[in-house]
């Protein structure tokens, strides 16, 4: 590959980066165009003779409460907003539901064992790597373990809801927001 190519990819790693560009058909490799299709300017292969539709990219995350009314925030390690706090959570896999995503993602990364009470809400985040990203949130207030910082985590640890940190994704504030409304 060309060092010119190489330099070409938008870095992830930077927050402040614009939202990546796809280039390339990721069916064919052949490089994409543009082309107004369905109401909406699209990426296009013109090999193919499709567009390249982009929709948002699910994910979940739980406000995880315990017995003293604190709740658990995870320090983040990797971007966006590196060093800021927010809920465990993270993208759903393939084949896996939004809860088994939102339990599976508790356990890697504060290392709580933990069982769904009740959607939250879902509600939309901008990401420059996907362009949206749709989030579920899940209360969870059935648990096990003790919080210990796992995958993508510096830190695990439970805070007063009256004394949180700068909480890094509007969509998470949201979530703590709808657990304060019903949680009376
Ligand atoms: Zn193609």
């Amino acid at each position: 590959m060309a060092p010119d190519t190489l330099t070409t990819c938008s870095s992830p790693k930077d927050p402040l980066a614009t939202p990546r560009k796809k280039a390339f058909c990721p069916f064919c490799g052949g490089s994409l165009s543009r082309r107004f299709v369905e109401g909406r300017d699209r990426l296009y292969c013109e090999a193919c003779a499709t567009p390249l539709y982009e929709n948002p990219v699910p994910a979940s995350c739980v406000v995880v409460v315990d017995n003293e009314e604190r709740l658990l925030l995870i320090k983040r390690n990797v971007p966006p907003k590196v060093g800021m706090w927010c809920l465990p959570g993270g993208f759903m896999e393939l084949s896996e539901s939004p809860e088994e995503a939102a339990v599976r993602e508790l356990r890697e990364e504060a290392g709580i064992a933990g069982r769904i009470e009740t959607l939250l809400g879902v509600t939309t985040n901008p990401n420059p790597d996907y362009g949206t990203v749709l989030l579920m949130g899940y209360l969870v207030r059935s648990w096990t373990g003790s919080p210990v910082a796992g995958d993508d985590a510096d830190e695990a640890r439970f805070f007063p809801l009256d004394d949180l940190p700068e909480i890094a994704f509007r969509s998470h504030r949201h979530f703590i927001r709808n657990y304060l409304l019903i949680r009376s």
